[in-house]
């Protein structure tokens, strides 16, 4: 919650409330959609506001590239599925309908057939037999026929991709030991291009002295044309033209009411680069882009993050505009400020360390508009470019989203979750105290110290560490956040009121890493998220190397089982030692390392613990996951054309909302 943040000396937010805002929208199978509110959007400029919102719509046109991207059948789904819940005459009341209405709003939440978070395949409540029924209703004008398709055939193609579990099971396969390319449902490759012909493919590209290595394949499908692999790059002439045209057509707009010209050299290198997909174009963006730092409004829009490919190679689209909240900045301009002694400070062997911590930027964001693969989900806080050697030369930006978080907070209020799974008042006192607060500070040193922190020893592959170097980096950024929010330097700096305020984060970091983030996996399954498995892995690791002197228990109570932290500044010094022996790993790009602690803490998963998780939280009735829905803008014009103001609303809910953007920002053909 914004308005406890800080100590005193420091900023406080002051964010009016909305009277009786409603921050949840609907609720579904195991998501929970709410609203967020975007305050002090009326005290931007005219100017400003014209820039959101023509970045809003230049964010809304990428929607369809999202879905072609995690799956080649998705589009075809969702306009399927969608053209039945528009045009279906017969019984709405049915469970069977029901059910399918449930299975659509699950597509808008995943973009896609699959999980958004546990990237498995979702199963239909409603029987194939219904499904064809009831699309054979439908006027074949509405449904997504390809170039004289029967709606029999369209029935026949989708029947097994819905319904057959062992077709596309998994989006994006981490497990050990398979071809990670075939198995996963993603559509970042072609058919029968194999794990080793990509490694191959991309391999060879890599030249072993380049210090200035652009992102080999980030923005292109890698396919098999006659046996030779080509890759069809996302650009203007090339794969998702379509779409990416009309993403040009509002940058080109937004370029015309820019803050000043160095936003203006911004907006227009991306033009440049989603014309061309040249990749050295990108990274001249990527520099523009982190090195402004005067506009207050700002955006991320395009291929941007590798999690949904299992090398880490392709980025899948991604948009959000935003602008600065100028009260929390302030707190996260005194973390920035003070880089270079955290660097100098942390626990890890100097070799490792950065002599010089350039431009670690960092600021408190209101988002306006989320939207590719940060919507419906979306993450609280951004640290960007990915690529490393522009981090490591021009530093990075790093945003933490505070009106989400405020959403998930103002949500959360008196659910019961810490009275069901918290040890004892002691703990549940301190959330209710410092949780918000500490949760945020932690969120600010992971983004604007944790991730651009430590170096790569000279000649080490940024890419070594493959499929756990997600995890391993996450795992680096968190415990950087950890280790400093117990020293004393918080309270010092005013970023903490308490001494023992971190106490709040520690515990609560604890309990959701060795228990109750199993409330968001399926029982029989591993974890396979990185985020999900940095956690565990952290958790599980302090509490085995700190058992012989009691840091940390797990205590059974009336045949339940409780998290107990009995030392906290012990605790500490162990996330200390775990971050240097993951800089370690990460600096000298030790493969063999990095797979040996992923694979022994964070992956596997205690099934009689997980059971007993999943029914106490069953108990509370509450949503693991959690999606958004947008507020919508409109232009307000006079007679004459002009604009006079962008107006805000929050009252379009999940199901009018998506059919809205499917209907207005369709941009793609059903197979690309
Ligand atoms: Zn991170």
């Amino acid at each position: 919650m914004t308005t406890m943040l800080l100590a005193s000396g420091a900023a406080k937010a002051t964010t009016p409330k909305i009277d009786d805002f409603k921050y949840s929208v609907d609720k579904f199978a195991d998501i929970e959609i709410l609203r967020y509110r975007v305050p002090d959007f009326e005290k931007l400029s005219l100017k400003q506001k014209e820039l959101v919102y023509y970045l809003n719509e230049a964010a809304l046109e990428g929607r369809d590239i999202l879905y072609d991207q995690n799956n080649k059948y998705n589009l075809c789904v969702r306009r399927t599925l969608e053209a039945v819940y528009v045009n279906y005459n017969g019984n709405r009341k049915t469970t069977d309908f029901q059910n399918l209405a449930t299975y659509l709003k699950r597509v808008w939440m995943g973009n896609g057939i699959h999980h958004h978070y546990s990237e498995d395949k979702f199963v239909p409540e409603f029987s194939s037999t219904y499904f064809a029924e009831a699309v054979k209703t439908i006027d074949p004008a509405k449904l997504p026929l390809s170039n004289g398709e029967t709606v029999d055939a369209l029935i026949n193609k989708l029947t097994p991709i819905l319904f057959d579990p062992t077709v596309y099971p998994k989006k994006t396969n981490q497990a050990e030991g398979v071809d990670l390319i075939k198995t996963s449902a993603n559509n970042y490759y072609g058919d029968n291009v194999s794990q080793a012909e990509v490694e191959a493919f991309y391999g060879k590209m890599k030249k072993p002295n380049d210090k200035e290595p652009v992102s080999f394949g980030m923005n292109s499908k890698l396919v098999k044309e006659n046996g030779v692999l080509v890759e069809k790059t996302y650009k203007v002439g090339g794969l998702y033209s379509s779409a990416i045209i009309k993403i040009i057509g509002w940058l080109e707009k937004a370029a015309t009411v820019t803050e000043n010209d160095q936003q203006k050299d911004v907006i227009n290198t991306l033009i440049d680069f989603y014309r061309t997909g040249n990749l050295k174009t990108y990274d001249r963006y990527s520099i523009k882009w982190v090195e402004d730092l005067a506009s207050d409004v700002d955006f991320v829009n395009g291929f941007t993050e590798t999690y949904g490919d299992p090398l880490g190679l392709k980025a899948s689209w991604e948009s959000i505009v935003d602008f600065k909240n100028m009260e929390a900045t302030k707190r996260t301009e005194i973390i920035s400020s003070n880089a270079q002694w955290f660097e100098y400070h942390s626990p890890i062997d100097p070799r490792f360390k950065k002599e010089k911590v350039k431009g670690v930027s960092a600021k408190v964001i209101t988002v306006a508009m989320l939207a590719g693969d940060c919507y419906p989900a979306t993450p609280i806080g951004i640290n960007l470019p990915n690529a490393d050697w522009i981090r490591h030369e021009y530093g990075s930006k790093s945003v933490t989203i505070e009106n989400i978080t405020e959403a998930y907070d103002q949500a959360s209020l008196g659910n019961g979750f810490d009275e069901e799974f918290m040890w004892s008042d002691v703990e549940r006192k301190r959330a209710k105290d410092f949780g918000s607060m500490t949760n945020n500070l932690h969120t600010d040193l992971h983004e604007c110290l944790g991730h651009g922190s430590g170096k790569l020893l000279q000649g080490v592959d940024p890419d070594a560490l493959k499929a756990y170097g997600s995890t391993i980096e996450e795992a680096r950024a968190d415990l950087f956040g950890l280790y400093y929010m117990g020293d004393p330097k918080m309270v010092e700096l005013g970023l903490l009121p308490d001494k023992d305020a971190y106490k709040a984060e520690y515990y609560s970091y604890i309990m959701n890493g060795l228990m109750t983030q199993l409330t968001r996996i399926q029982p029989d399954k591993n974890i396979e998220e990185a985020h999900m498995r940095n956690r565990q892995l952290i958790a599980a690791w302090v509490y085995e190397k700190g058992k012989a002197d009691n840091v940390i228990e797990m205590v059974k109570r009336n045949g339940e089982t409780f998290v107990k932290v009995n030392r906290y500044e012990k605790l500490r010094v162990l996330f200390g030692q775990l971050l240097a022996e993951i800089q370690r790993i990460k600096s000298t790009g030790d493969f063999e390392g990095g797979k040996k602690l992923v694979e022994t803490y964070g992956v596997k998963v205690d099934n009689s613990l997980h059971n007993e998780v999943l029914a106490r939280y069953k108990k509370l009735n509450l949503a693991p996951y959690r999606g958004f829905v947008n507020p919508v803008y409109k232009l307000v014009e006079n007679s004459e054309g002009e604009i006079k103001d962008i107006t805000i609303s929050y009252d379009e809910n999940f199901v009018d909302q998506n059919l809205r953007y499917s209907k207005d920002y369709s941009n793609l053909p059903t197979f690309n």
